[in-house]
């Protein structure tokens, strides 16, 4: 039976004029609404005591399995305001099967996804006037869940938090899409066979830090990662996905256990295919990307994720200088430039939703 929520609006919402300023410039991540979701799991109770609460700090005692363990998980996607006003959101089932999917790895508890949604739902309904109008604004929902039980010992906790909290965003790239160099690391891997890889839990961004802080000091955005089968096959970004386009057309993307399954790349995909494009889903390695881009089989590249959309690649950096490959200042390419306006336009509701994938919110 679907979850009831209980509400406690707050008495302390940011002034307009502050909520205005916010929403004028809000960058990324660092400003929140004035309200969260919280729902509590227990091996007893399962999920209950659903509720809107103020947005503020909640306890966590010292001994809670989260700050020991890691275990927790977590997802983001975006709400989109139209012109008409309605707020809308992209493929929220998909998130929630992922969180499901993440949860049974990490040993949590899965969320049903009618109560995932349910969640996201509230939260928008009490901060609706926090949903970004125009452009690419739109308002960042991060739904998470921690193993909240106090206990030192090494299993599955028996108490878990599901809280989601929301935070407007501004357009990824205010100056125009910009292409970018990614940062090969052969030193550091983000997952391992059989590992969490395809998990969206904290543990693999820990991992990703220090390498991430490489790839920033060597003036790239992001870090990409190769899989230790001795064959250097392409795995994903930090934080995005990745896909070649190559001179006949056809989309290329690595196919892993151990890569998170993007909800972006799937659609992206999804619409090259309507746009005639072939799709290959497949293990892609280092050597096929450098010597296709070389030979000019390979003409585009790009990362995908929820935050971005697509951010052209256009080269590879890396310690060995023989692994570098690419024109930094190369543009973006047609194909990647084609399919990032036919997503955005219909997550912000100026194209046809042929595949049904915006829910209104
Ligand atoms: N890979 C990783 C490691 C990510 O963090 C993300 C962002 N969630 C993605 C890929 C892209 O996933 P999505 O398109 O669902 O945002």
């Amino acid at each position: 039976m679907a979850l009831q929520f209980t509400s406690t609006p707050s008495t302390a919402r940011k002034a307009q004029a502050e909520r205005e300023a916010v929403l004028a410039d809000p960058g990324f991540g660092r400003h929140f609404t004035d309200h969260m979701v919280l729902i509590d799991w227990t091996v007893e109770d399962g999920w209950h005591d659903a509720r809107v609460e103020p947005y503020g700090p909640f306890t966590v005692d010292p001994a809670s399995a989260v700050l020991h363990y890691g275990q927790e998980i977590f997802e983001g996607l975006k709400a989109y305001r139209r012109e008409d006003g309605s707020v809308w959101t992209f493929r929220p089932d998909q998130n929630a099967a992922r969180m499901q999917r993440s949860a049974q790895r990490l040993a949590l508890p899965q969320l049903p996804t009618e109560d995932f949604v349910e969640s996201l739902r509230r939260l928008v309904e009490v901060d609706e006037q926090w949903v970004p109008a125009g452009g690419e604004d739109s308002l960042y929902l991060r739904p998470f869940m921690i193993a909240n039980e106090v206990f030192l010992g090494v299993r599955a906790a028996q108490t878990v938090l599901f809280s989601v909290i929301a935070s407007p965003a501004g357009p990824y790239f205010p100056a125009g899409v910009k292409p970018v160099s990614i940062w090969l690391s052969r030193e550091y891997a983000r997952a391992g066979k059989g590992g969490t890889g395809a998990a969206k839990c904290g543990g693999n961004y820990a991992a990703s830090l220090l390498p991430t802080q490489e790839a920033f000091a060597n003036g790239c955005a992001q870090v990409l990662f190769l899989d230790e089968s001795g064959d250097a096959n392409l795995e994903e970004l930090g934080g995005m996905n990745v896909v070649l386009v190559k001179a006949d057309g056809t989309l290329v993307t690595p196919r892993s256990e151990s890569i998170l399954d993007g909800i972006t790349r799937n659609s992206l995909l999804e619409l090259a295919q309507d746009m005639g494009h072939a799709v290959e889903h497949r293990p892609v390695t280092l050597d096929e990307w450098r010597d296709g881009v070389a030979s000019g089989e390979i003409v585009e590249s790009f990362a995908c994720g929820t935050a971005a959309v697509i951010t052209p690649i256009v080269a590879i950096k890396a310690k060995d200088e023989a692994d570098a490959f690419g024109d930094p200042d190369a543009p973006a390419g047609e194909v990647t430039m084609a399919l990032r306006t036919a997503l955005t336009d219909i997550q912000h509701g100026r194209a046809d939703d042929a595949h049904g994938w915006m829910t209104q919110l």
